[in-house]
């Protein structure tokens, strides 16, 4: 397949070199081998100790602690083109995004202590706790419990959701440390904290798989009095819900570009299907019943392209990018998704057949309409922050 690859009005903010390297090392994971892991419901343990040897999953920690030193739109670039090249960074990119809660209100004992061996790979910190069953996005309503004891914290409470964490030594944790009717604001009385959970899983912490829709390592968690050193608390002791939020930026960045590989990966596939597919004795590309769905996914894609690029500029100037950085996660999302939905019809029947793909991306691609964060709420936070509507919840 001939991959869709865009320009950019700045060639040198194109990491091309990195997206070349990358592409390299993802053509060693062609569609077979990430067709046999979603039979199997399996992780891509090789794929990801992969990324982690070439240090692309290191991109952002700062050099001094080991790591790539990069920019977020490098990062963004590494993401994009993983999907772009029809692999899944969904098994490894929160290892990007959550370390930056650590990098920025972490203590500089915790960074010594956790981000070269993270950078090196000795230590995978892939899984991040903060949806609850009970709560769902009402992120400040969770009720996990992280209560003060001597030189720890007694945690319990039921995480959900919490990807990797069965492929991960540590997880950052949003546990509440005051009660929610004891706090003047409610987004007050929450903290982060690194769970060693190899030792955990010896003290009371329960992993259980869920099994969904696309092959996403993703699982519920049980903490039944298990003990975390005070020292593994992140920042203040009730500013948790902040250093959550101030990351969710990068994340929504990051993701954003994710989808963009998608699709891209989508539109190419459908480009070249469309040309060499050939019904009533011409291809099938040259009616524009078929092309027009194919040229709209290209236009979409490319304005979701753009604002992932504008929002990772105003993260990298530390200017506010809550509004773009959320605008790149919807359109990237939508473009994705409508792309996915145009390469199916495009295939017909073949769509649904497991060797083109396209079904199982299909598959992967819808998640991103929900996780991280909905579609509705992203469409609050501009209605409320942008257009300064009443809040609706
Ligand atoms: C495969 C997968 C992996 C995930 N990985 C992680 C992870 O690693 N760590 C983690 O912490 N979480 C993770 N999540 C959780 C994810 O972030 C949540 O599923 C998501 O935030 C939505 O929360 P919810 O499922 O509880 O939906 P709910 O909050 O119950 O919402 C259900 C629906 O109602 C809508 N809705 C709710 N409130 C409103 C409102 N006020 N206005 C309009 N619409 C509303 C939502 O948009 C949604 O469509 C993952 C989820 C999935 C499915």
């Amino acid at each position: 397949m001939e991959l869709l690859k865009t320009m950019s009005a700045s060639p040198d903010q194109d990491f091309s070199d990195i997206r070349s390297e990358v592409a390299k090392l993802c053509q060693k994971f062609p569609g077979e081998y990430w067709r046999r892991l979603d039979r199997e419901m399996a992780y891509p343990t090789e794929f990801v100790e992969a990324l982690t040897e070439a240090g692309y999953l290191s991109a952002l920690i700062p050099e001094q602690y080991g790591g790539a030193g990069l920019t977020l739109s490098g990062a963004a670039a590494i993401l994009e083109e993983i999907q772009l090249q029809g692999c899944n960074g969904g098994a490894c990119h929160a290892q990007m995004y959550i370390m930056g809660a650590l990098l920025r209100h972490g203590s500089e004992a915790q960074k010594q202590k956790y981000l070269p061996k993270i950078a090196s790979g000795e230590l995978r910190l892939q899984a991040f706790g903060v949806t609850e069953p009970t709560s769902g996005t009402d992120t400040t309503s969770i009720k996990t419990f992280a209560k003060r004891d001597g030189d720890d914290y007694i945690i319990n409470g039921q995480k959900v959701w919490t990807s990797r964490a069965e492929h991960s030594d540590l997880m950052l944790l949003l546990a509440r440390t005051t009660p929610k009717d004891q706090v003047e604001k409610r987004s007050r009385g929450l903290s982060v904290f690194i769970v060693d959970m190899n030792r955990a899983k010896q003290d009371g912490l329960t992993i259980k798989p869920i099994r969904t829709m696309m092959n996403h390592a993703t699982t519920e968690v049980f903490f039944d009095n298990v003990r975390v050193p005070a020292a593994n608390l992140v920042g203040d002791e009730g500013m948790g819900f902040r250093y959550i939020l101030s990351g969710m930026n990068a994340e929504r960045i990051l993701i954003g570009a994710e989808c963009v590989g998608d699709a891209k990966w989508f539109i190419g596939k459908a480009k070249d299907y469309a040309g060499d597919r050939s019904v009533f004795g011409r291809p099938i590309g040259q009616n524009q019943g078929v092309q027009f769905p194919i040229a709209k996914a290209y236009a979409d894609m490319r304005a979701a392209e753009l604002m992932v690029k504008e929002a990772a500029g105003l993260f990298e100037a530390g200017d506010d990018c809550g509004a773009e950085a959320n605008m790149a996660k919807m359109l990237a999302a939508d473009a994705a998704w409508d792309a996915a939905n145009v390469c199916v019809q495009t295939h017909g029947g073949f769509g649904f057949a497991e060797e083109y793909d396209v079904e199982r991306k299909f598959r992967e691609t819808r998640l991103y309409q929900v996780a991280p964060i909905s579609t509705n709420l992203i469409l609050s936070y501009i209605a409320e922050h942008v257009l300064g509507l009443p809040r609706s919840y």
